[in-house]
């Protein structure tokens, strides 16, 4: 999103590309092929401080606002074009931290936020089961009080990061509660009980380990329920709020340099005695991308803003998400048919990121449910006579908020 930082912000956004150039992206394709996520790295990337940057610092974050966020979001993903470290990211820093910081109490910050601030801990954030995906109100992994705590059963499926995270919030039906049954959760994974798989094999995001989380009569404190009994909810659509948006700034950050490799080899290429951009409907797979990625840009600092202003801007974050995967989805392909054969080979990026864009077609919702949140809130809109909703905890994303 050139020309929107600030000198400061420029700093980070540069500082930021070069630790995903350098540290990420040697390795990308390797972690890819095996399945593999590297703890070592996110370690080194929690010592970068690139996943408190926006957190307080008395959480060991580095105390700025979501701006800065931003640009270091953007600049990372340029620079390491590896979505299977920024799923597992954004899993972790947009779901569970901000999460947390909006919803959870002083001693639950205190205890959860420094260990995955400094990337020492793993987090997942865990609502996905075998009988329910876009439909999460249907959600049935059963929760209990239990003297002054909690037990938990069932089974959650195909979450980021749970084969490997220390630390899972995890969405359960308290049917104690009342109607509002579902509650919000956070617990370690190293607890009698719970069990996390092996990454499942998946067509892209491989280097995401992604798996399942059992639940056999968990034994949880009462200070691991996270807003209240019946109230995990709020705490869910305000997950997928920032991870929406955040999804945007990241897809923004990988789809400028495949756009600028596609137009130098497109500069290069010859066929028929010349270069193959000579030919409109070669031009047209790059205009295409450009202008996606230019109403992508429009949207994210439209949500960004939102964001500091602590408006709940589930429309625009729905919209952001869907531009963003379907775009990021037909950059590749038309990379590829730009490419050619070269394009094809599985040892070139774009291959990798087509498999990895599709993942995103799920990942945080489909686009399917992003048109059905989209219409829902218009025809909300139209009947209240237009005006926002401001009942979302946004407050630590306002600058102030976060730096205290
Ligand atoms: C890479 C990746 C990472 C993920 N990470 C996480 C994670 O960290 N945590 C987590 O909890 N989950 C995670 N998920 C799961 C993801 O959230 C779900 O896959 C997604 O919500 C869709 O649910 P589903 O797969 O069960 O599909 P379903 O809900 O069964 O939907 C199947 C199809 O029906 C369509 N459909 C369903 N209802 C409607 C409707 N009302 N209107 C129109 N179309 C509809 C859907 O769009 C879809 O095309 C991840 C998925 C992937 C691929």
């Amino acid at each position: 999103m050139n020309g929107i930082w600030n000198e400061q912000q420029q700093a980070i956004r540069a500082h930021y590309l070069a630790v995903g150039r350098d540290l990420v992206r040697p390795t990308s394709a390797l972690r890819d092929r095996e399945l593999g996520f590297d703890r070592e790295l996110w370690r080194a990337l929690g010592a970068t401080g690139l996943f408190g940057v926006h957190m307080p610092a008395r959480f060991g974050g580095q105390g700025l606002g979501i701006w800065e966020f931003s640009a270091a979001l953007e600049g990372f993903s340029e620079g390491c074009q590896d979505m299977g470290v920024l799923v597992s990211f954004v899993a972790q820093v947009a779901l569970v931290q901000s999460a947390l910081l909006s919803y959870g109490s002083e001693e639950q910050l205190q205890r959860w936020l420094p260990p995955l601030i400094s990337g020492e801990k793993i987090g997942c954030f865990a609502i996905t089961e075998q009988g329910c995906g876009s439909d999460v109100r249907s959600l049935k992994l059963a929760a209990r009080r239990d003297g002054s705590g909690y037990r938990l059963n069932g089974l959650k499926w195909n979450i980021t990061n749970a084969p490997v995270a220390d630390i899972c919030m995890t969405f359960a039906r308290l049917e104690e509660a009342g109607a509002n049954a579902i509650s919000c959760f956070i617990t370690e994974t190293a607890k009698p009980g719970l069990t996390q798989s092996a990454p499942f094999e998946l067509m892209g995001n491989r280097g995401t380990p992604i798996g399942s989380l059992s639940f056999d009569e968990v034994a949880l404190d009462a200070d691991s329920l996270i807003n209240g009994e019946g109230q995990g909810l709020r705490v869910l659509y305000f997950g997928f709020l920032v991870e929406r948006i955040f999804t945007g700034v990241v897809i923004s950050g990988c789809m400028q340099p495949l756009i600028d490799e596609c137009l130098q080899y497109s500069l290069k290429r010859q066929a028929f005695g010349r270069p193959i951009s000579d030919n409109q409907y070669v031009q047209g797979h790059i205009v295409q991308a450009y202008t996606q990625l230019e109403l992508l840009r429009g949207v994210v600092i439209r949500g960004l803003n939102e964001l500091e202003q602590g408006r709940d801007c589930s429309t625009l974050a729905s919209i952001i998400k869907m531009l963003a995967s379907e775009a990021l989805h037909d950059a590749c392909l038309n990379a590829m048919r730009i490419h050619g054969n070269y394009g094809y080979r599985r040892d070139h990026y774009y291959e990798r990121l087509l498999r990895d864009s599709i993942g995103l077609f799920f990942a945080g919702g489909t686009s399917e449910i992003h048109k059905h949140v989209i219409w829902t809130n218009l025809v909300a809109e139209a009947q209240s006579g237009g005006k926002h909703k401001d009942d979302l905890r946004l407050d630590a994303y306002t600058g102030e908020g976060a730096a205290a």
